[in-house]
């Protein structure tokens, strides 16, 4: 028996990375795994990859940025599925730029996408959990970017700060109606989020690692147990906690 079986997992972002490494996780745990990205094809092409034990693996088109697009996709999925367990909210964007010549659009995108998109999910699936009386858990992916100020990451690090922020506040407020909320702040993880920014030569992955303790870069299945653990029936009193996974980045005190 998987930790998660008989659940309805929702993974925003899931084409690729940590979405796709979760996906697979849970997958793998009982649950059944709702896709949801803005890149279709591509989420079915995950979806055919993913062999679930129980449950199923299935695609769902979602722009987090877009209340109506939300608001859609998680009714599609409600009619499916009658219910939702578990929401991870993993979409998510980059974003390094000299602050004082970081554009209007880039700052709001990522606004949107990392923060706005993340109560937009919460929003929805939080109603369909209260008006069937139902328990859930929500997982929001932040970064120890939202601890640890970087230069040339203001829109990056304020967004996941203020996830951090959101996560504490939901679950205090949504605590009487058995939804959990917590989030995994995780350090560099080896997606093509760092290496679209490596390419661009905007990260220097060498000279990070000395900043580690660990002295390297972690993989996205290093994070996958602890959603995992989060989702799951052990750790029913754990809400509104951001915990680090990061190789002793936070740890560290020297810069
Ligand atoms: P990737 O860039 O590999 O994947 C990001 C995913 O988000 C893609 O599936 C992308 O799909 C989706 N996405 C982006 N914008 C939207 C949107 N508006 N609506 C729906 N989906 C969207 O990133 P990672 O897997 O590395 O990152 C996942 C999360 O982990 C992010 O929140 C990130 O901030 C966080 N994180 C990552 C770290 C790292 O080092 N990689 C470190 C710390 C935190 P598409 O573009 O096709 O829509």
């Amino acid at each position: 028996m998987g930790l998660l079986q008989g659940k309805v997992t929702i993974i925003t972002g899931a084409s690729r990375g940590l979405g796709k490494a979760l996906a697979g996780r849970f997958a793998c745990e009982g649950s059944s795994v709702v896709l949801a990205g803005r890149s279709y094809n591509l989420l079915k092409d995950v979806c055919r990859e993913i062999h679930p034990p129980d449950g199923e693996a299935y695609p769902v088109r979602m722009d987090v940025t877009d209340p109506g697009s939300v608001n859609a996709a998680i009714h599609e999925i409600v009619e499916r599925y009658g219910k939702i367990d578990v929401l991870i909210n993993n979409a998510g964007i980059p974003m390094v730029s000299p602050s004082e010549d970081l554009a209007y659009e880039n700052w709001k995108n990522t606004i949107d996408t990392n923060l706005t998109g993340v109560f937009l999910c919460s929003q929805a699936v939080a109603k369909q959990m209260m008006d069937r009386k139902t328990a859930g858990c929500i997982i929001n992916i932040s970064s120890t970017f939202g601890l640890s100020p970087v230069p040339q990451r203001a829109a990056y690090c304020s967004s996941k700060a203020a996830v951090d922020m959101l996560t504490k506040v939901l679950a205090a407020e949504w605590a009487d109606k058995k939804i959990r909320v917590n989030a995994i702040a995780p350090g560099y993880l080896k997606t093509e989020f760092i290496g679209q920014l490596e390419q661009q030569g905007k990260l220097d992955i060498e000279s990070l690692k000395k900043r580690i303790p660990q002295r390297r870069i972690g993989h996205p299945d290093e994070i996958t147990g602890l959603a995992v653990y989060m989702a799951g029936d052990e750790a029913t009193y754990l809400t509104g906690a951001v915990v680090y996974i990061d190789g002793g980045w936070t740890a560290y005190g020297f810069t």
